[in-house]
């Protein structure tokens, strides 16, 4: 019955690194015994087989709906939504994108479509009419399934390719190419799986749009290798375990740090709908007593900011045992707000769209870190590379690089072979991130390659500045940028928002300045301070830099299709 032994977790990095050797994980697979490969029959057909059916796959709650489905209605609901597709002509490989707010309809699909062989292109939810007429375009999808609220925003008639439109809750339809999830239900309820190659695509994610248009990052059924693994070592997940990842599945950590790794390891998973909430988050950790939890900075920041100040003493948390962050780098305040409020340590982890799950983290059997992402997932080898591709020595800052390939990682930018080849240096994948390793090994995120600051001569990265800021308790949350300046070259600027109860004025912008001079350093201090009601942010919750830099130099603001209302 057992999915996950003791030996599942991570013990001791050092003879792990030895011993690591992905060929054990494929054996994990019931793939490496029978040669029929589907993620789904390893996510979820495989715990009905093997005797887990029963067990709750999905809690879903939203305040207004609250359900829970087992693995064997998973197992059910999603062949049904795949016989639907076959059904609507649908083929192996052909797109079929997710347009909707998370509900268990938007899980059911997405394991149809897995399941079926097609690719799944998950949206979030908050995409206006050219952002998601950019993606369909681009990824040539043949059916959307959307919801009655969003469909107006899907321009079927400039998208010849578009065939059919699910709409996930209506009862009625509008128009030709409309068809409703409830009838497409009915289709069939036999079992059926397409069984396809490792190196088939599995999941279209476009990226975030933190530094530009947004790329369509193609991920093959592979990947579930590395997924299930991630969720063993670094979400360090075992038998029984509640996992709450906050992420929606229009971002990468949503689908696969959000369902794949945790069903791929027969956990159950919670999920909830609408908007961040301080209260209700508190409150869905508890009633569900999570053990696990995943979410981000800015969610960890916004508790800071506006939830309770002792919430242990509001709600029982005592279930929770391993907490996760990614997205961002998580600022060392965080961590420490982490132990101080809710007793537990925040495990930051590093990963992109581009990688498919988790690379570097903070194990839990090691020493945290605070500010550090961690160490290198064993059996993925991360480096620091100069422009030329070569590996620097321990502390010299450089391009965070990982050798290819590892199974998660992209396999193709849609449309794009020119973009693809672009990540590939001497032998290295160069993620766009530049940090350093320091003599024990621990990685440090810098910036992003292109919001490096380089002042009178001296490089600043703003993660670094932007987190002796919110220890301020004025700073709610902020966002540093270079202004190009002549004598200097660039100057700091640091856009704010105040937590509540502080008013702006030039005092407390003064006092803000001098914090950061005597506790961080002189020339890392933002010479410049605009206080903003809030800063502008990618729906994924990551703060656009380049935003801020064009708002102030007056520049085109570029694709704003992920920003934040
Ligand atoms: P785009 O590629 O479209 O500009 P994006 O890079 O924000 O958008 P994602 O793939 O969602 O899109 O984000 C990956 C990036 O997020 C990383 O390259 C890194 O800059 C940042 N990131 C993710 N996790 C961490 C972390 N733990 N610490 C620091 N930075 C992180
Ligand atoms: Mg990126």
């Amino acid at each position: 019955m057992m999915m996950l032994d003791e030996r599942a977790n991570l013990k001791n990095y050092e003879e792990a690194l030895q011993t690591m050797d992905w060929q054990n994980v494929e054996r994990q697979f019931t793939w490496s015994k029978t040669g029929n490969v589907n993620i789904v029959y390893e996510a979820i057909d495989r715990h009905v087989v093997e005797g887990r059916g029963d067990r709750v796959a999905l809690h879903y709650t939203d305040g207004s709906r609250e359900e829970s489905y087992t693995f064997t209605e998973m197992m059910q609901l999603s062949s049904r939504f795949a016989n639907g597709l076959r059904s609507l002509g649908v083929q192996k490989g052909d797109r079929v994108f997710l347009f909707m707010p998370r509900s268990p309809e938007l899980y059911i699909a997405l394991i149809g479509i897995l399941r079926m062989g097609a690719i799944a292109g998950p949206l979030f939810e908050a995409f206006m009419e050219e952002a998601v007429k950019d993606r369909l375009e681009d990824s040539g999808a043949t059916v959307v399934v959307t919801t009655a609220a969003l469909v107006s925003r899907i321009r079927s008639r400039e998208l010849p390719q578009l065939q059919h439109v699910i709409l996930a809750d209506a009862v009625e339809k509008n128009e030709a190419n409309q068809i409703l999830y409830r009838e497409l239900m009915t289709t069939s309820d036999a079992y059926t799986i397409e069984w396809v190659d490792r190196e088939d695509g599995m999941i279209l994610n476009y990226t975030s749009g933190s530094t530009g248009k947004p790329k369509g990052v193609l991920h093959v059924h592979d990947a579930m290798i590395h997924q299930k693994l991630a969720g063993q070592w670094v979400y360090d997940l075992q038998e029984g375990d509640i996992y709450w990842c906050t992420a929606d599945p229009g971002w990468i950590t949503g689908t696969s740090g959000g369902v794949l790794s945790p069903w791929l390891n027969g956990v159950t998973v919670v999920v909830r709908g609408g908007r961040f909430d301080a209260n209700e988050w508190y409150a869905t950790l508890e009633k569900y007593g999570v053990t696990v939890w995943f979410s981000a900075p800015t969610a960890f920041r916004l508790l800071m900011a506006k939830g309770e100040r002792q919430p242990l003493q509001t709600y029982n948390l005592s279930k929770l045992r391993h907490v996760l962050s990614a997205g961002e780098p998580l600022n060392p305040e965080v961590i420490r707000w982490g132990m101080e409020t809710l007793q537990v340590r925040i495990h930051d982890n590093w990963w992109m769209t581009e990688t498919g799950s988790s690379i570097c983290a903070n194990f839990r059997c090691n020493p945290l870190r605070p500010g550090s992402m961690g160490k290198p997932l064993p059996g993925i080898t991360l480096a620091i590379v100069d422009d030329e591709g070569n590996e620097l020595p321990p502390n010299r800052l450089g391009n965070l690089a990982i050798k290819p390939k590892w199974p998660a990682m992209v396999r193709a930018i849609w449309n794009q072979p020119q973009k693809y080849e672009k990540y590939f240096l001497n032998g290295w994948f160069v993620t766009g991130d530049s940090a350093y390793k320091d003599a024990d090994g621990y990685f440090w995120f810098e910036a992003r390659v292109d919001d490096v600051i380089n002042t009178s001569g001296e490089r600043v990265g703003p993660f670094e500045v932007e987190s002796k800021l919110v220890e301020h308790p004025a700073v709610a949350e902020a966002g540093v940028i270079g202004v190009p300046d002549p004598l200097r070259g660039e100057v700091i600027k640091a856009f704010i928002s105040l937590r509540a109860g502080y008013e702006e004025s030039d005092a407390l912008k003064e006092e803000i300045k001098q914090f950061v001079k005597t506790r961080l350093a002189a020339h890392a201090a933002p010479r410049l301070i605009e206080v903003r009601q809030t800063l502008p942010k990618t729906n994924s919750g990551k703060i656009m830099r380049r935003v801020l830099k064009a708002w102030e130099l007056g520049l085109p603001t570029g694709d704003l299709s992920t920003m934040e209302e």
